[in-house]
This record gives structure tokens, sequence and C-alpha cells, in this order.
């Protein structure tokens, strides 16, 4: 059992174009953007919902491993 956060006042959509679903995750839009460029300039905090966030923490995952080879010691 994974204790929920407390709900914040007013739900937030996902960012993403045409998705809609409950926020689940909120991170900055230059970050967001990395994975989603399509995102709206709405602000500086993009919400993500589950299904996004995990396909965001995918595509910077590897942008991440790929700059941390590219700056080698
Ligand atoms: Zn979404």
């Amino acid at each position: 059992m994974t204790p929920e956060p407390p709900v914040e006042d007013e739900p937030e959509r996902c960012l993403v174009p045409g998705c809609g679903a409950p926020a689940d995750r909120h991170l900055a839009l230059a970050e967001a953007r990395k994975a989603f460029p399509d995102l709206p300039e709405k602000g500086r905090r993009a919400p993500l919902c589950r299904e996004h966030y995990r396909s965001w923490k995918k595509a910077t995952k590897d942008a991440r491993k790929l700059d941390r080879l590219a700056r080698g010691p």
C-alpha cells in the first residue's frame, strides 16, 4: 500500500495535446518539452498524467545516458 499524497485544491489535466487525463506529476515545462516538443506554452509547469510521465521518464533517461557518455571523464 502506497500512501497517497494529499489532493491539491484544483485537479489539473495532462498538458499533452489530445490527452486530457488527470495530472499525476508536475514537471518544469522546459523539462517536459524535451520529450513532448509540442506542449503548449502555458505557465512554467507542465502537469503530466501517469502515462505521459512514464514516456517522459523513458525519453529523458535515454537522453541523460547519452549526455553522460558524451561528457566523458
Ligand atoms: Zn497525458
